[in-house]
């Protein structure tokens, strides 16, 4: 058992008020190591560092923070193997999901390096005669970051990197379920050179630590990720704060693939296999709702469930597995419920959705096939977040257009067919924020933007050069030289 890990908060690792425990879902006899949980009035004092760390950092040269940006991306990629064990282990994603994970967030924090460098203002003419024009970005000022328990440490980088390269201040609270993969981020944060208060970690509890840092006047943003229920109260709480503060939230997904009748079938049903069942399904991008039109229907649920059994369900950290555990016991109760809704709803679960033993107790989940499922059913209208997927019968391109579109989120979107005339039809018609050809709606690029329409996303685009928009604010300034 290692020792208590702490919180960092002002440039110091201090203790909190309580103990976070983080349980592996592979074994739950395993306890990945305990954590102090901060309280009210630490997350208070994190808030003030970062306040009182602002006006230095946010006047920092781009060759600081590239440096202290490069460090961190060079650390994290050069421990890859070690953390992702650390990630597997506590998440639950396979080991090398979890070293992939840990690549990308290395990966993350380098684009940032670099985008330090690149943030340049315009100047122009004035429509009035003799003055000039600026318009450049400025840093929005103490940024809290909560974030969810399913990638993390490549969504705490997605928001830690930019808020850092555009001169932000940052308090981030990670998920209680995984506080391993934050702690061991936090501390190469902590040794990359950053003056004391920029970077602060406050693991805890989202009624505690989250809404301290939604009600304190200090914090200017706040950007989130989680589910659309906690999303709507942030939003709330972010607009009736005094002053209002700028927010970010990515939420749910129902997110559709398509499968035309034109579909190369092994394609089809590789992507299908993995947007719908690697990382457990625990994906906002994951598919899950398969949309297949008459003619390769049948051909199409028969090779998925010969693919299906040959995936191996167990201990998220043992070579040759495909699907690790669900997270904990109640992801687990909410994907069964979901199972039970669906076969009361009259779909047919045709293949999977059974407990597993294996060796260690834990969260084993066999991954889950429906048929005969319609788009108004509950299982293809509320987010499930397991490996549950369903097939939707549609007649051709255009009623599985028509159903892909139908779903209040708008996050992901796939098809996968031969026609160059439907996939182009459908980069252009589906409602969603990202859209693939014949590829998994899962598994995405770190240097392009990420996020949805509708109920799935709020404000401005995370990763890539757009995440300036929201880390940063413009300001135009008018001069008259004389
Ligand atoms: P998930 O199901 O992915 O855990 P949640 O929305 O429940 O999604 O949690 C995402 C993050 O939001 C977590 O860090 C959680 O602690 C935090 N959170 C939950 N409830 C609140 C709240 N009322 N205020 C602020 N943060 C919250």
């Amino acid at each position: 058992m290692t020792a208590l890990q702490k919180n960092f908060i002002a440039g110091d690792w201090v203790d909190g008020s309580g103990i976070t425990r983080d349980i592996n879902p592979s074994n739950t006899n395993d306890v990945v190591g305990e954590y102090a949980k901060a309280d009210k009035a630490q997350t208070e004092k994190a808030i003030a560092a970062a306040k009182g760390a602002f006006p230095a950092w946010s006047r920092s040269t781009p060759q600081e923070r590239f440096d202290a940006l490069n460090r961190i991306s060079t650390e994290i990629l050069a421990r890859k193997e070690e953390l992702g064990r650390l990630l597997a282990r506590e998440e639950g994603k396979t080991l090398p999901e979890g070293i992939g994970e840990v690549a990308r967030a290395g990966q993350i924090f380098a684009f940032f390096a670099g985008e330090a460098l690149r943030l340049m203002g315009e100047k122009g003419a004035s429509v009035r005669p003799g003055l000039e024009v600026e318009i450049t970005r400025e840093p929005v000022g103490v940024v809290g970051m909560i974030t969810p328990w399913n990638f993390p440490i490549a969504i705490p980088a997605w928001k830690i990197a930019p808020a850092l390269c555009y001169g932000n201040t940052v308090v981030f609270k990670p998920a209680e379920l995984v506080p391993g993969s934050a702690h061991a981020l936090s501390e190469i944060i902590a040794r990359s050179g950053l003056p004391a208060g920029v970077f602060n970690l406050v693991v805890g509890s989202g009624s505690v630590v989250g809404q301290t840092l939604l009600e304190h006047p200090d914090v200017s943003a706040i950007s989130f990720t989680g589910s659309v229920a906690t999303g709507r109260k942030i939003a709330q709480a972010c607009v009736l704060s005094n002053p209002m503060k700028k927010f970010q939230l990515e939420m749910g997904g129902k997110n559709p693939l398509v499968v035309l009748d034109d579909a190369d079938l092994k394609v089809a049903v590789e992507v299908a296999v993995n947007g719908a069942y690697f990382s457990t399904g625990q994906r906002c991008t994951a598919s899950s709702r398969l949309i297949v039109t008459s003619g390769i229907h049948d051909r199409f649920v028969a090779a998925m469930t010969e693919r299906m059994k040959g995936l191996s369900v167990g201990d998220a950290l043992k070579s040759g597995v495909h699907v690790g555990p669900v997270v904990d016991q109640s992801q687990l109760d909410q994907d069964l419920r979901y199972i039970k809704i669906g076969q009361d709803e009259g779909a047919r679960l045709y293949w999977g959705g059974e407990l597993l033993n294996r060796e260690t107790p834990g969260f084993y989940l066999q991954p889950a096939l429906f048929t005969e499922a319609n788009n108004a059913m509950r299982i293809a209208r509320e987010e499930i977040f397991g490996p549950v997927a369903c097939v939707i019968r549609a007649k051709d391109y255009e009623e599985a257009l028509a159903i892909s579109n139908d779903t209040e989120f708008g996050l992901a979107s796939g098809i996968c067919t031969t026609s160059l005339k439907y996939a182009s039809h459908y980069k252009r018609n589906s409602e969603a924020g990202m859209v693939m050809v014949n590829l998994p709606t899962a598994g995405v690029d770190y240097h392009v933007p990420f996020g949805g329409r509708k109920g799935s996303s709020y404000g401005a685009r995370e990763q890539g050069s757009y995440a300036r928009e929201f880390y940063t604010t413009v300001k135009t300034a008018y001069a008259n030289p004389g």
